[in-house]
């Protein structure tokens, strides 16, 4: 591993990164203040990342929730929980279309809010100051917080990666990314300009947990309020370094090189060389989670492009729609229009507009026909090599594409696909308009999908291995039980053949006594254990006690009066405890029937009809009943079980006999039916109805 030049970098070199374009700036919404938006008629809050064997949902259809409310329940570091976003109802969780350029469809929390917009109770962390690092990485992950750059990497988890991973064990450089390369992108320079404090509480956050050598807020030079507002509030706490505009400066490697001058292989991640690089908005989050309590739940976004009458920067909760955005913003669009999500360079067209805002969502561009003119069409590569020398990944554009439009999937991946960022610097420069990016999209998604179907393969063939290997084991022990049962029948038969003929006789009857008195132990027990459950154990107990026990003493107890009565009493107490349990006694309708006690539904009859057959036969549920009936005694009772207690014997009189016959019906028709030619079938139905 390359040593950091440490010296270098603290007297503020800077260092060029590897290819880069100039697009032209659209940044005109860098003067357009940060405004709430109204609430939205709808919030949709993707979960699909959060579910699965590590994550579980917490709340259900029809629940109220409130503003920062968790919603679900990761039980895994990679996963960071999904609060509510304002107060309402849940109305769905169901599969809605996701921002993604293939329209695929994901599960999602949708909430109608209630308009109040309730929030939990924020929970700062009063003496941070003083709290240990795990405390406030834990905080960090408790409350949301992602990279909200467009990666969407947990941020405790960057953190704590680069403390553990780091091969020197220490932090060198912590990079705050506010470079904002893309052209028409202004949320970051906005949260600089207005929030700058805050965003210093944040850097000093960061470097109580990670402690580096030196800490840099990288701003491009194409923002010069927000140097100066970044520069005043981060005196003391970090340096800012402006850097010279090129696309894509913000690119994490990029960034590295430029104030580092380590390249950083795209195989290896930055934590090992001790980086770490985090963007303004992540920072920003982190300190309100901790600071403030709050957790991540909105976000900034940039609405640019010269279709909207009235482009801003909003201050957006998470889950608000595409086309709600459009609606505040004054939409005027054109045949065609495209929508795009994320920067014109690195952007993708949506597919719909109504798709939810995430957290990786930075900027909603619309561009006229004339600002971005539609893709001209493609010819033939003329080889000039343009997309080889702006590509800051170092990598060949050309040889790639001409791969995976070949699906030769092995051999793009040989060409480097897995380094390539989509930054769109290839496409930019191509004179032959040639989709390179988009092509690299889709076959990143094959190489996933590639990657995903051999990893199910894989558990396949593992769970098939282990099925095997608890099949061997079972037959094995099936054998070894069988060998140890030939071989007690084979002492047995060599012990008999050295008995004589009495003795033979004498041990047959006594094996054979031995075998009744457990048989007549064991029906005394089902009987038993039938009239109350509390009985079976101490009955099961003792017919399957072991044949040495004192069976004498066991057997031989004759049950006195006294003992038959407070046994009875006792079994009676037990039921009606298990009754009330049940808070069948409770209900008037049984306490006119003081003698009857409920203690179980039928479910397996009624669950056995089917369910319209249920409704025809006027079966509510019904119930088993067990009836007490006095003894000779007054005191002493017997259960005895009755069967189906009817609701209103006028209009139910006899549900069992209803059941049976309906059943027997429906029967006789689905014979009948099946047995009937087709035309026939017809026939009978119609005239049924
Ligand atoms: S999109 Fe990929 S191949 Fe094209 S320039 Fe960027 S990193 Fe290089
Ligand atoms: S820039 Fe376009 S035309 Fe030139 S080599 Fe690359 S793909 Fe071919």
């Amino acid at each position: 591993m390359k040593a950091l030049p440490l010296q270098k970098i603290a007297k503020s070199k800077l260092w060029k990164f590897f290819g880069g374009v100039n697009p032209k700036e659209m940044k005109d919404t860098a003067k357009c203040a940060i405004q709430n938006t109204k609430l939205p008629n709808l919030i949709c809050l993707p979960i699909e990342r959060h579910l699965g064997k590590d994550g579980e949902l917490m709340v259900m259809v029809g629940d109220h929730v409130k503003r920062g409310q968790q919603l679900t329940l990761p039980h895994n570091k990679r996963l960071v929980p999904c609060h509510a976003s304002t107060s309402g109802t849940i109305t769905a969780i169901s599969q809605e279309i996701l921002p993604h350029p293939s329209g695929i469809k994901g599960l999602c929390i949708t909430i109608k809010p209630d308009g109040l917009d309730e929030a939990i109770d924020a929970a700062p962390m009063v003496n941070w100051e003083h709290a240990t690092k795990e405390e406030l990485l834990d905080r960090m992950h408790n409350f949301g917080v992602e990279g909200l750059g467009g990666a969407q990497f947990q941020t405790d988890l960057k953190l704590r990666s680069c403390l553990e991973e780091s091969k020197s064990g220490v932090c060198n450089v912590l990079i705050i990314n506010g470079c904002e390369c893309e052209p028409a992108l202004t949320c970051d320079d906005r949260i600089m300009q207005e929030r700058a404090t805050e965003i210093a509480l944040g850097i000093k956050i960061f470097k109580k947990i990670l402690n580096p050598k030196y800490t840099f807020v990288a701003i491009e030079d194409n923002k010069p309020q927000a140097i100066k507002a970044m520069e005043l509030a981060c005196k003391d706490i970090a340096t800012v370094r402006v850097l010279p505009t090129v696309y894509p400066s913000g690119s994490a490697r990029n960034l590295i090189k430029i104030l580092t001058g380590l390249e950083i292989p795209y195989n290896v991640h930055t934590s090992e060389y001790g980086i770490v690089v985090d963007n303004v908005g992540t920072v920003l989050a982190s300190k309100e989670a901790i600071v403030d309590g709050v957790p991540l739940t909105s976000r900034v976004i940039t609405m640019a492009g010269d279709a909207l009458q009235e482009p801003a920067n909003f201050n957006v909760r998470l889950g608000t729609s595409v086309r709600f955005l459009l609606t505040q913003c004054k939409l005027k669009p054109e045949m065609r229009q495209r929508i795009i999500m994320g920067g014109p360079m690195m952007g993708f067209t949506l597919p719909s507009i109504d798709v939810p805002v995430t957290k990786s969502t930075s900027c909603i561009f619309t561009p006229t026909t004339d600002a971005v003119p539609r893709i001209k069409e493609q010819t033939n590569c003329i080889r000039c090599g343009r997309c080889a020398r702006v590509c800051p990944s170092r990598l060949v554009p050309y040889q790639m594409y001409n791969q995976s439009v070949a699906h030769n999937h092995a051999a793009a991946q040989k060409c480097g696909i897995k380094d390539c960022t989509l930054c769109g610097s290839c496409s930019f420069v191509c004179p032959s308009y040639i989709p390179l990016t988009h092509q690299f999209r889709y076959e990143k998604a094959v190489e996933k999908h590639i990657l995903d179907a051999e990893k199910r393969n894989q558990r396949a063939k593992l769970r098939k291995e282990e099925k095997i290997a608890r099949l061997e084991a079972e037959a094995k022990e099936r054998a070894a039980k069988k060998e140890a049962a030939l071989a007690r029948m084979k002492a047995q038969k060599e012990a008999e053949a050295k008995m004589s003929p009495e003795e033979l006789a004498a041990a047959r009857q006594k094996a054979l006594a031995e075998a009744k008195e457990k048989a007549r132990l064991r029906k005394e027990a089902l009987l038993k254990g039938k009239a109350l459950e509390g009985t079976v154990n101490e009955t099961s107990k003792v017919a399957t006690a072991d044949s040495n026990a004192p069976k004498a003493k066991t057997t031989e107890h004759v049950e006195t009066e006294a003992e038959k009565v407070k046994r009875l009493k006792e079994t009676e107490r037990r039921a009606i405890e298990v009754t009330k349990h049940q808070g069948h006694l409770d209900n008037p309708m049984f306490k006119e029937k003081e003698e009857q006690v409920v203690v179980q539904k039928t479910e397996e009859q009624l669950n056995a009809l089917p369910y319209a057959l249920r409704a025809q036969a006027g079966v509510r549920d019904d119930y088993l009943v067990i009836k007490t009936t006095p003894l000779v005694e007054e005191t002493n009772k017997v259960l005895e079980l009755v069967g189906l207690e009817p609701d209103d014997k006028l209009q139910n009189p006899a549900p069992k006999k209803v059941i049976a016959q309906v059943l027997m019906s429906y029967q006789e028709q689905k014979k009948e039916n099946t047995t009937l030619p087709q035309a026939l079938k017809k026939k009978t139905l119609r005239a049924r109805k």
